[in-house]
């Protein structure tokens, strides 16, 4: 397990990064980054602890956990170390309202089984009241810009949600669990039911890599707040200029404007605030 410390002594928020080196596509790693910025910017002192193969999660160790995207032979190979070595503390962490955030294969092998057409079904932490199924090399992949409209935005928050997606499992969520978004444009969980992704208590699994945050400050902070609050008890972050970060929002957005029913219009940018 590696340590950098990139701020004061005492680390106000404590951000596990699980299997960095193996499940980083489409750079999900740029989510790490972002979170660690906006931190670094309002001056909360921030640790990033990568969380091999073999390294435990233990309860209290983290306040924020991120896994990126993996290819299916990534899946296949970590899903012993998830199962035997990550899943207690991963189970604990998500039942103690820790905010994690799981991209694509991640994603789904927090779930209960991910069957990816060829070899064995991979099974899932069960975690997320979902499952999904790869139909088979001859199907189509789910590959391309994604705008979602995200039920859970806070107040004031907007809606609207963009990254990239490209993954061949189409994931059914159940009753135990609600979708992280309404698919506006792309096809999110499985392109038939109009859902992407999954929310259970703090933890948000999704399809969107791009990398996500990036494009999506709000979310971003959506997450940073949760792991402030449940520290401090309190979520208030003060505002950043993120007019670089809508911008690149907008332009997905104008990007699959044709593909997309109107989504209250275009996002209203949050100019000025100082970094
Ligand atoms: N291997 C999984 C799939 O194809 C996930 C891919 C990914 O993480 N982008 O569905």
């Amino acid at each position: 397990m590696t340590l950098r410390s990139t701020a004061s002594a005492r680390a106000k928020v404590r951000i596990g990064h699980l299997y960095g080196d193996l499940l980083n596509l489409y750079a999900d790693r740029g989510n790490i980054l972002v979170l660690t910025r906006r931190c670094e910017w309002r001056h909360i002192a921030v640790e990033v602890v990568s969380i091999g193969m073999g390294d435990r999660i233990g309860s209290g160790e983290f306040d924020l956990l991120f896994m990126g995207g993996g290819q299916d032979g990534d899946q296949q190979f970590l899903g012993d170390d998830l199962f035997r070595v990550k899943a207690d503390g991963l189970r604990g962490a998500v039942h103690d309202g820790v905010p994690v955030l799981a991209v694509c294969g991640s994603y789904q092998l927090l779930g209960h089984y991910y069957d990816p057409g060829t070899g064995p079904r991979l099974a899932g932490l069960g975690i997320f009241d979902m499952h999904t199924v790869h139909p088979g090399r001859s199907v189509r992949r789910c590959i391309g810009d994604v705008v979602v409209d995200w039920i859970g935005a806070p107040v004031r928050s907007p809606r609207s949600v963009v990254g990239f997606e490209n993954h061949g499992g189409r994931t059914f969520i159940g009753s135990g669990a609600r979708a992280f978004g309404r698919v506006v444009s792309g096809n999110g969980n499985n392109g038939e039911d109009g859902t992407e992704g999954v929310v259970q208590a703090n933890a948000i699994g999704t399809y969107l890599h791009g990398s996500l945050l990036p494009k999506n400050p709000h979310l971003a902070d959506y997450l940073i707040g949760k792991a402030v609050s449940r520290r401090t008890g309190s979520a208030k972050l003060e505002p950043l200029d993120d007019h670089l970060e809508w911008q690149a929002h907008q332009t997905i957005l104008d990007r699959r404007a044709s593909h997309v029913a109107p989504v209250a219009g275009r996002v209203k940018l949050p100019w000025g605030s100082a970094r």
